[in-house]
């Protein structure tokens, strides 16, 4: 038995012993075969619920069966009912970045309605609309917690899926399920006007595109750029231009050209037309680059002003090399984004409440996934997959 597993175990069959007892006490002392029959009888089983994910290094997805825990007191159970893929989800399951743990459950875009809850969980009441993004656990006392940048935590955090839960000693499995349970700090509110499905990118692209934007300033009048016109690229587009900003998209052809006029975008570049980045040399307050594969970032670098910043938050699988020269003269900033905490992620989640910000989605089932995800490696997608999860089945 892995280590923890009996723990895990333990807490569980507490915790279904406890419903039994609370039955009985309340029932008085009636047969026992007439109060069984009124147990509800799902809290007496092991909760598996079915998902779909990748039972070991290059092999496709597939339906897998899998356990969520029972509601702790602080948590919330949520019956999902989208969930985005990211290109994240790609990577961890194509083993991009050599660190994936198999089986492995991706998804981390999840939209869905409360459930139940635990005792002590008061701000959220079954059927209220929620989201879970990256982040599930974390210390809670550290700077970085506190300053609400969880993902920074300094004891570890605990991402929604493939991560190492050190207090229940577990892996998470990701939001490509039926259900989730979450501590309820770590889930946030959908605003009313949403659409569900459209909202569940805003989990992971949506808060990955607005924290940078934020950060490093998107103000009327700015000229932004968006590189890769992808799930990311098209919040990024999206979010920029409800902030005032200029944008221009950058995408490898002109096959997007339209999409991203009709998404907000006043300028397009194809990148791997002759010539074409040299014409916008210097030009950039910002640049924000989404890209999921290798690509040339000196020649990205060109089109800053003097004080620009480009942040990368794209993560392909190997780094490339950057000209210091070409950053010293100009005084140009290269930067790094990282998600966003969870304060953050509620701000975002009300900013696109308020402005209609909403993402271009494909509603898939879940036997469409390997599918899904194979066009996204060839950059066709429109602008997110989003899974419906009733079409997950054991
Ligand atoms: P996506 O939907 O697949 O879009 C990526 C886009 O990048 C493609 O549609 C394509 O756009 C462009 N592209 C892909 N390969 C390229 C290449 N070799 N050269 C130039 N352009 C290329 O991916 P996503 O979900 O937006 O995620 C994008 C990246 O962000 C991934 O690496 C993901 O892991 C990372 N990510 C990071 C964070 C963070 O916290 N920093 C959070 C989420 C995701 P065009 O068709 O327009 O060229
Ligand atoms: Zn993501
Ligand atoms: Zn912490």
């Amino acid at each position: 038995m892995p280590e923890g597993t009996e723990d895990t175990l333990k807490r569980g069959f507490e915790s279904r012993r406890e419903h039994f007892l609370l039955r009985r006490e309340a029932t008085g002392a009636r047969p026992i075969e007439e109060i069984y029959s009124e147990l509800d009888l799902s809290l007496l089983m092991p909760r598996k619920v079915p998902a779909y994910g990748a039972r070991a290094a290059k092999t496709t997805l597939s339906p897998i069966s899998i356990d969520r825990r029972d509601p702790e007191p602080r948590d919330v159970e949520i019956q999902i009912l989208y969930c985005g893929i990211c290109h994240s989800d790609v990577h961890k399951v194509r083993n991009d970045w050599g660190n994936t743990h198999f089986p492995l459950v991706p998804g981390h875009e999840m939209v869905g309605r409360v459930a139940s809850h635990g005792s002590q969980v008061t701000s959220f009441h079954e059927g209220d609309l929620v989201g879970v993004g990256c982040i599930v656990d974390s210390c809670r006392a550290c700077p970085e917690c506190r300053a609400g940048r969880e993902m920074f935590c300094h004891e570890g955090v605990t991402f929604s899926f493939d991560s190492f839960d050190k207090g229940r000693k577990t892996w998470t499995a990701g939001g490509f399920s039926t259900s989730v349970v979450v501590d309820d700090r770590y889930v946030l509110r959908i605003p009313s006007g949403l659409d569900p499905a459209q909202a569940a990118p805003l989990m992971c692209a949506g808060i990955t595109t607005y924290s940078p934007l934020r950060q490093f300033g998107c103000k009327p009048g700015n000229e932004v750029a968006v590189v890769g016109l992808g799930g990311l690229g098209h919040l990024a587009v999206k979010l920029a231009a409800s902030m005032g900003a200029n944008v221009t998209v950058l995408s490898t052809s002109r096959a997007k050209e339209g999409d991203a006029r009709r998404l907000g975008a006043k300028g397009f570049v194809a990148t791997k037309e002759p010539g074409a980045l040299d014409a916008e040399a210097e030009r950039f307050d910002l640049i924000v680059d989404t890209v999921s594969g290798p690509h040339d970032l000196d020649r990205q670098a060109n089109l800053l002003r003097s004080f620009g910043t480009m942040v990368l938050v794209g993560l392909p699988p190997a780094g490339a090399p950057v000209d210091v020269s070409g950053l010293i003269h100009g005084n140009k900033r290269v930067a790094g984004s990282n998600i966003g905490g969870i304060p953050e992620t509620q701000e975002m989640l009300d900013y696109c409440g308020k402005n209609g910000v909403m993402a271009d989605v494909e509603v898939i089932r879940a036997d469409q996934i390997n599918a899904a995800f194979q066009r996204m490696e060839q950059g066709d997608v429109h602008y997110r997959f989003v899974i419906d999860a009733s079409t997950f089945r054991a």
